[in-house]
């Protein structure tokens, strides 16, 4: 098999690969995933089907199923991100013979390119078998981004030299299961049970129920058959069985002949959020559909409007603008304006596979402010989805004995606790107790997002409906779990997980988890401050309303007002915030030693562990925990809360800190570079801040993690990558009442330009090493206030202006 080593030759609007390599394949896969934020279907080759290099995979928003499975002797129940039967798998063979199998082939030459322009994902394949004769392939694939129900192959198949029978299979496959994470092939992976299949007026489908949820997906394709362009009329015969059908026929194509293959696919499901018949939906949908051709024009209309409003152009550095628009690309396959009416937040790891199982985390912090820029809407279904789960979240509160609305840390699809309570650690091979639900910070993360919507839209009708009540109910769990302490006089809060997930418990909190993670803490006091902003900004009507159904009385807010001036959060004389009480007392990790010793030490927990030692135990974190209070709220706020404590702040505390817990951190998870690269451009370390950015911004594209890109994206740092170009690089804060501007571009970087709404005004921003280009369109015209490297200015909009600096 030939393979050629990858060039890294970037291009601006294209992620493309010139070589097959099986070890990166499935990794590669991820990255070349179509979608359109209703489906996401994985860039695995048209001919292959579910191995230890390929893995065809197809994921719709929101779509869940639990499964029982025994594990170390206990039933261990698990909800999935269901992996759906596999539309696209065409293949051919010659004469008769075998059917093209990729990892056998000798293959000619191999060009991939996924277009982040218009969402097609095409492959040039010339293939040799073993009696010398050569097949072109060309495939491009696309999920439609105008119609989320349909998707479309192009499967071109030309004999370069040989005249011979061709045999066409395309295959509609529900005989599938959930594979595309070994750690969990020993648990229970049979998701799809059959309900229907069949063809009718030249079209065939597929119906196939989930065994739990009870949720049918449905199928339904045509085939167009064309000969060197001409349309041809084949006979085509089908297969069909429980859970399969398919379409095949046999050509005689002479040398050079082009025979193409047209499948169009229309997809739906019984989803409450989706189709009332999906069977007939899809049915009805395939048969309206012209051509490859016409379902691609409009969807490249609709990816025009969102690149319109999205795009961030990047001059002088090709390889960051290509993954700057890769993580754009991604988030769109993610959650697009089709999510205006899905019932899903974003999963963790994407539509792109099935690590995490499809759920959703706090992970939508680092993505959602891009959302509220560029499609509020959908920001605000996203937030939605999370209202729609605030009595969950109240039931989950109550059964531990709390006020108030209690998130789970992992939610899927009714919002109960999806967390695992046992974990496979691959280094041991052994299964250990799961603590990580203990993240309540999860709570902390929704309300801040839904803070942070309302700051950049000013929507207060979202705030009235829902996200005031979703706001308060997490302010109020968050005062229920303070508990006074008569020796201190403060007030404190146990059994929690910081961010930084190496920490599962310290003899400090009873019943695990750790005491007073400042994170929680300081963030828990800037809830119950907001709270008052929010109540202070609702109508007097709403505000009634609201306070009326949760019953929230001026007495209860008192304490919220007293447990925010209270809330114990330790720091040290010399001004660093303990991550939790007790952490200073902890020992010092020898890094050098365990740098030399192992290849990578970004999973320490694991590492740890396998040599019979406990993470608890270190100065660690795996990623930003104290720090990231700094990537939420601005120096300033954090300071205002950090008055209370016992020692004085100094001036350069945060600094400190950074130096503090950098050193500490082994970058577990992708989302810490985000935050230790925005706080280190805060500073003006430019060298080591532009470092951490590139190593974030490529940690997908490269695999940092050797292996986790192959189980999904991870889109919360391709949000934050994407985020940071904005709010650390073009230094654009927009967390205060006006904009403030305070660039600082990275060396390599020539300009920036992009546009966003910001309080329904629309900025378009051109900035240089020397100058600002900006254009605010309002339309009241009134004139903008905005501080621009720290002066205040007032900006007529409707006009341009240039701003030196
Ligand atoms: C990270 C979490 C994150 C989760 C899902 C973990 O590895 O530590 O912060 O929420 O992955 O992406």
């Amino acid at each position: 098999m030939l393979q050629k080593p990858q060039d890294e030759v970037f291009k601006p609007w294209s992620l493309e690969y010139n070589d097959y390599d099986p070890k990166k394949e499935k990794s590669r896969e991820s990255l070349l995933t179509i979608g359109n934020g209703y489906l996401g279907t994985r860039g695995a080759m048209e001919e292959t089907k579910a191995s230890e290099t390929n893995y065809p995979g197809t994921y719709i928003a929101g779509l869940y199923n639990r499964l029982i499975s025994k594990v170390a002797n206990k039933d261990i129940e698990n909800e999935d991100f269901v992996n759906c039967p596999n539309w696209l798998f065409i293949n051919f063979r010659i004469e008769n013979e075998e059917w093209l199998d990729i990892n056998k082939t000798e293959i000619i030459t191999i060009n991939r390119k996924l277009d982040f322009l218009n969402g097609v994902l095409s492959k040039q394949l010339i293939v040799k078998d073993k009696l010398g004769r050569e097949t072109e392939i060309n495939s491009s694939r696309f999920a439609s981004m105008a119609n989320p129900h349909l998707t479309a192959i192009q499967y071109k198949i030309k004999p370069l030299n040989y005249s011979g029978s061709i045999e066409i299979e395309s295959t509609l496959n529900g005989s599938i299961i959930n594979d595309g994470v070994s750690r969990y092939r020993d648990l229970n992976h049979n998701h799809l049970q059959a309900v229907s299949q069949g063809k009718e007026d030249g079209t065939i489908w597929l119906s196939v129920k989930t065994t739990q949820s009870e949720i049918e997906i449905v199928q339904a394709a045509k085939h167009l058959v064309y000969r060197n362009g001409e349309i041809e009329n084949i006979n085509i015969s089908n297969n069909i069985s429980p859970n399969f059908v398919s379409s095949g026929f046999a050509i005689h194509l002479n040398e050079n002949e082009e025979l193409t293959v047209e499948k169009t696919v229309a997809i739906s499901t019984s989803k409450p959020d989706d189709i009332n018949e999906p069977l007939e939906f899809s049915k009805n949908l395939i048969k309206t559909v012209s051509s490859f051709n016409s379902i691609l024009t409009e969807s490249e209309k609709e990816w025009k409007k969102i690149w319109d409003k999205i795009d961030i152009q990047i001059e002088g550095d090709l390889k960051s603008q290509m993954l700057v628009r890769l993580h754009l690309y991604h988030l769109m396959v993610t959650a697009s304006p089709n999510n205006v009416n899905i019932d899903a937040g974003i999963p963790a790891r994407g539509l792109h596979g099935e690590a995490y199982r499809g759920h959703i985390f706090w992970d939508e912090l680092y993505i959602m402010p891009l959302y509220n820029l560029f499609f509020p809407e959908v920001a605000k279904s996203i937030l939605n989805y999370r209202y729609r789960r605030l009595d969950k979240a109240r039931e989950y509160a109550k059964e531990y004995g709390f006020r108030g609305a209690m998130f789970p840390w992992q939610s899927g699809c009714d919002g109960r606790e999806e967390t695992q309570t046992i974990h496979l650690n691959p280094v041991s091979g052994k299964w250990g107790d799961d603590y990580s639900s203990l993240q309540r910070h999860i709570s902390i993360a929704i309300a801040y997002n839904t803070w942070y919507y309302f700051q950049v839209t000013n929507d207060v009708d979202f705030m009235e409906k829902s996200g005031a009540e979703m706001f308060l109910e997490i302010c109020r769990f968050w005062a229920s779990k303070s508990v006074f302490d008569k020796a201190t006089g403060r007030f404190s809060i146990s059994k929690v997980m910081g961010p930084d997930e190496f920490h599962e418990k310290h003899k400090a909190s009873k019943g695990g988890g750790v005491k007073d993670n400042a994170y929680t803490n300081i963030m828990a006091t800037w809830l119950f401050i907001k709270a008052f902003e929010i109540l202070d900004v609702l109508p007097n009507n709403s505000k009634e309303k609201i306070t009326n159904k949760i019953d929230l009385q001026n007495d209860e807010l008192q304490t919220w007002k007293n447990i925010s001036e209270n809330l114990n959060i330790p720091v040290s004389k010399e001004g660093i915030i303990e991550q939790f009480e007790g952490y200073f007392e902890l020992k010092e990790l020898d890094w050098d030693a365990y740098r030399k010793k192992y290849p990578n030490i970004y999973r320490l927990d694991r590492i740890l562990k396998a040599e019979g030692k406990s993470p608890d135990d270190y100065k660690l974190a795996k990623q930003a925990d104290t720090l990231m209070t700094f990537y939420n709220l601005d120096e300033a706020d954090v300071s205002d809360i950090l008055n209370n404590s016992e020692h004085k702040i100094p001036p350069d505390y945060l600094k400190k800190n950074y130096g503090y817990y950098a050193k500490r951190t082994s970058h577990g998870s992708t989302l810490s570079r985000v935050v230790h690269s925005y706080l280190a451009n805060l500073f003006g370390y430019k060298e080591l801040g532009g470092k951490l950015y590139f190593e974030a911004l490529e940690s997908d594209f490269t695999d940092i993690q050797g292996g986790t890109t192959a189980e999904g994206i991870h889109a919360g740092v391709m949000g934050g990558t994407v985020l940071m170009a904005i709010t650390s690089f073009a230094g654009i804060n927009f967390k205060k009442k006006i904009l403030k501007i305070n660039p600082r571009l990275p060396k390599t970087w020539n300009a920036l330009k992009f546009n966003f709404t910001f309080k329904k005004n629309r900025y378009f921003i051109h900035l240089t090493h020397t100058q600002l280009k900006i254009e605010i369109n309002s339309e009241n015209y009134d004139p903008v206030k905005i501080e621009f490297s720290n002066k205040k200015i007032i900006l007529p909009t409707n006009k341009k202006h240039v701003l030196e600096y």
